[in-house]
C-alpha cells in the first residue's frame, strides 16, 4: 500500500496590523512589516478543513521550490532578543541579527492526532445474559410481590394476650369396619396376582389381586417423539473487507508547513448473512396400555358411634362391638375455646392433639395467648 505524501502550507493573522490569510512563507506580515511572533496567536497557523472521512486536508499542495525548502528547513525558533521567528536552520536573527541563544522558544515538529478510529457500523445487539434475566426476573419479582412480601412479614407479628379458658369440648367416633371383597381397575402391568388373607382380631390382612380379567387398551399418557427435522434461519450480520479506503495523517513541520501522509487501507464493511442449521421436530403421540378389572379386599365402614362431651366430663370412647374379621377404628378431637382482650372481646380454639394435651386444660384457667396480625392462634401457656 503506497503511501503519498505532499505538503500544504497554513496562514497566520498578523496582530499588528489585522492582516488576515498570510501563508506561512512569509515571516513578516506583507503590509506592515512586523515580523511573525510566538505572542499575539501569530504562531498558531490555519490549514484549512479536512475530509470527514478521509482526514485528507482540503489545500492544495505545495508546488513552490522556494516553500517546500522552508518546510524542510525544521521548526521555527524566535529570536530572544526581538521575537521574530526564524527558518530553523539559520543560525542568525533574520530580524536583528542576534545569535540563536539556548533559551530562545522553538516550535515543535510533531504528528498530529489522528481521526478518531471509525464508529462500527452496526452495534451489536445487547446480549441477553443471566444477569439481566436475573435483573429483569427480580424486577417483577419485587414488583408483583413486593406488597404480598410486606403483607406477609406484617402478617407474622406476634402479640401476646391474658386469655381465659371458656369451655374444653371432645368428641369421639369409634367406626366398625369390615374387610369387604369389591372389584377395582388398574393397569395390567402394575397387578400381580396374590393371594388375600383375612384379619384376625381385625390386623394381619392381605387385600390381594385376584382374578384379573377384562382388560382393553386404554390411553394412559402421552410422550414427545422426534418427527423429522426442520430448517432454521436467522439473519445475522458481521465484517468483512470491502475493498480499500484513503485515511490520511499529517505531521506538524513546526514552521506553518505540514506533510500530509495517505495511504489505502482495508476498508469494513458489514453484510448480512443467513445462519441456517437443523433443528428436530417433536409431535405427541398418546401412549396405551392394558388396563383391567381385578378382586380384592377393602375396609368398609359399616356402623359408627359417636359420643362427646364438655367441661368437667371426661373423654370416654362409645361402646360397639366387632366381628371377628372386623376392626375397629378410633378417632378423637379436642378443642380449648379461649376468650382473650384486644381492643375487644376475641375468640380463638386450641386443638390438643391427645387426651393427655387435653385434660391439662380446665375451664377458668388462665392462659396467656400468642396471636399473629391474622388472628391465628400461635402458642397457648397456662399462666
Ligand atoms: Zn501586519
Ligand atoms: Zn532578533
Amino acid at each position: 500500500m503506497a503511501k503519498r505524501t505532499r505538503i500544504i502550507e497554513g496562514t497566520w493573522n498578523c496582530s499588528s496590523c489585522g492582516k488576515k490569510g498570510i501563508l506561512a512563507r512569509y515571516k513578516k506580515c506583507p503590509d506592515c512589516n512586523n515580523p511573525r511572533e510566538l505572542t499575539g496567536e501569530e504562531s498558531e497557523f490555519d490549514f484549512g478543513g479536512t475530509d470527514a472521512k478521509t482526514g485528507k486536508s482540503l489545500r492544495e499542495s505545495v508546488a513552490d521550490e522556494k516553500a517546500l525548502e522552508m518546510a524542510n528547513a525544521g521548526a521555527d525558533w524566535f529570536c530572544a532578543y526581538c521575537g521574530a521567528s526564524n527558518r530553523g536552520d539559520q543560525p542568525i536573527c533574520k530580524n536583528c541579527k542576534a545569535e540563536r541563544t539556548d533559551d530562545a522558544k522553538a516550535l515543535r515538529e510533531e504528528e498530529d492526532p489522528g481521526l478518531p478510529p471509525p464508529k462500527p457500523q452496526q452495534a451489536p445487539p445487547p446480549k441477553r445474559t443471566w444477569r439481566t434475566v436475573a435483573m429483569v426476573v427480580g424486577g417483577s419479582l419485587l414488583f408483583c410481590c413486593g406488597s404480598s412480601l410486606i403483607y406477609g412479614v406484617w402478617a407474622s407479628w406476634t402479640h401476646d394476650y391474658a386469655g381465659q379458658v371458656v369451655s374444653a369440648e371432645w368428641k369421639r367416633t369409634v367406626f366398625q369396619e369390615r374387610f369387604t371383597p369389591v372389584t377395582l381397575e388398574g393397569w395390567r402391568d402394575e397387578l400381580r396376582t396374590q393371594a388375600p388373607r383375612m384379619p384376625v382380631n381385625g390386623t394381619g390382612e392381605v387385600a390381594g389381586v385376584e382374578n384379573i380379567r377384562g382388560c382393553a387398551s386404554r390411553q394412559r399418557g402421552t410422550r414427545k417423539v422426534p418427527d423429522g427435522t426442520e430448517r432454521v434461519c436467522s439473519t445475522k450480520t458481521r465484517r468483512v473487507a470491502c475493498g480499500t479506503e484513503e485515511k490520511c495523517r499529517t505531521r506538524n513541520k513546526g514552521n506553518g508547513f505540514k506533510e500530509e501522509i495517505c495511504e489505502d487501507v482495508t476498508k469494513y464493511c458489514s453484510e448480512s448473512y443467513e445462519d441456517c442449521r437443523n433443528e428436530t421436530r417433536y409431535r405427541t403421540e398418546p401412549v396405551y396400555a392394558q388396563h383391567c378389572s381385578y378382586d380384592t379386599y377393602q375396609w368398609k365402614e359399616l356402623d359408627r358411634r359417636e359420643d362427646s362431651g364438655r367441661d368437667e366430663q371426661p373423654p370416654r370412647w362409645p361402646e360397639l362391638s366387632a366381628g371377628p374379621t372386623d376392626r375397629l377404628r378410633r378417632e378423637e378431637k379436642y378443642s380449648i375455646h379461649i376468650q382473650y382482650e384486644d381492643d375487644g372481646p376475641r375468640k380463638t380454639v386450641l386443638e390438643p392433639k391427645t387426651e393427655q394435651e387435653y385434660l391439662g386444660w380446665k375451664k377458668g384457667q388462665q392462659v396467656t395467648v400468642t396471636v399473629d396480625n391474622t388472628g391465628e392462634l400461635k402458642n397457648a401457656v397456662p399462666r
